[in-house]
């Protein structure tokens, strides 16, 4: 059991029911926040940390890192079950972003992504989505009042609405005014487009900035490069994806990254036709090379005359800067580890 998978009012319980007052809550959610352990805190008792020894509150630690240019860090995270994820900190003008995981491994198989290529392990808990933002934010710096980090990414290994619990329960510990207390504005959960799934996120109330991986604008090419499109339509992910902006006034990006396949002229068209009437905005990706890929892409050139056409047309679109690559740090390029390294 992992404490950082509780929300205050949980610990609150849990703290109670061990015997101790209720304010000790407040003291040990700080310590959590700070990614602390019992021996570096002092304002709790001594004998504290037995009460909870049946729970654990570090779920990961940092066993290497990678610094790319830029600022941008990659970190190799081992669980407490030796399984071993990926994230990334990459600082930019508006503020600093971490991009976690969501799963070891993934069960979807993108042709183009590294994340699934070894197959799928486990999700991971809310404490654990959490406490890879908690962990960063603290050897950057920051602290639960003055966090070090400003926006959080569900872009690393996974897809964050296959462990829709957990990753619902992080996005409410982590907003919280007594969690870290960040805006859910600056929260972006990237899917492949699960339909009942997005339908579900917007009755939830939280208002999460959404961004979904297009990345093809027909059905048939769509399942060769990401097989869940074989249970879930463009349009009927459109189609979710328009309510969830009716629902949340979040306008909701599609990711589309550029391959020989999807950035040929007809392509693009029907991208415009798809989107027009749409209040959406469009993230041209160029794609990262991974090992053993099948999937091309195309020139800088040939993106940003993408790039173009969708803005002369009126569409809300930007071309993006691929930081990490130098440290297999960006889109797609996380993968799991299995003690590799
Ligand atoms: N499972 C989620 C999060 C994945 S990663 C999802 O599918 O959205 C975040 C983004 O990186 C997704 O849009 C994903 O499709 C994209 N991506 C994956 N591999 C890539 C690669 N090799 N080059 C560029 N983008 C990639």
């Amino acid at each position: 059991m992992n404490l950082l998978d509780l929300n205050y009012e949980q610990l609150k319980e849990v703290v109670v029911k061990k015997g101790l007052p209720a304010y000790r809550a407040d003291q040990i959610m700080d310590m959590l926040l700070c990614y602390k352990d019992w021996s570096e805190v002092s304002n709790l008792p001594k004998n504290t940390s037995s009460l909870f020894s049946d729970y654990c509150i570090l779920p990961l630690e940092i066993i290497n890192e990678f610094k790319g240019g830029n600022g941008v860090v990659k970190f190799l995270y081992k669980l407490q079950d030796n399984h071993l994820i990926e994230g990334v900190y990459l600082p930019n003008n508006y503020g600093n972003t971490i991009c976690v995981s969501t799963q070891v491994g993934c069960k979807m198989r993108c042709a183009f992504c590294a994340s699934g290529k070894d197959g799928f392990m486990r999700n991971l808990t809310s404490g654990e989505i959490l406490a890879q933002v908690l962990l960063v934010n603290k050897i950057m710096g920051g602290t639960s009042k003055n966090r070090a980090i400003s926006n959080v990414v569900l872009m690393g290994s996974g897809e964050p609405l296959d462990n829709y619990d957990h990753v619902v329960s992080f996005l409410k510990n982590i907003s919280a005014k007594r969690g870290l207390n960040l805006s859910l504005r600056n929260i972006t959960i990237s899917t492949c487009g699960l339909v009942k799934q997005i339908n579900k996120l917007a009755k939830e109330g939280l208002n999460v900035t959404l961004t979904i991986s297009l990345h093809s604008t027909d059905d048939e090419k769509r399942k060769k490069l990401m097989p869940i499109a074989s249970a879930n339509k463009i349009i009927d992910i459109i189609a979710a994806a328009d309510n969830y902006y009716k629902s949340t006034g979040r306008r909701v990006s599609y990711e589309y990254a550029l391959t020989e396949e999807n950035s040929d002229n007809s392509s693009v068209e029907k991208l415009i036709e798809l989107l027009n009437d749409k209040n959406a905005h469009v993230n041209l990706i160029r794609l990262n090379e991974i090992e053993g890929q099948e999937v091309r892409g195309v020139s800088e050139r040939r993106s940003i005359e993408i790039l173009d056409r969708l803005n002369n047309f009126g569409i809300s679109a930007t071309l993006r800067r691929s930081l990490g690559s130098e440290v297999e740090g960006a889109c797609g390029q996380l993968k799991n580890h299995f003690a590799k390294k």
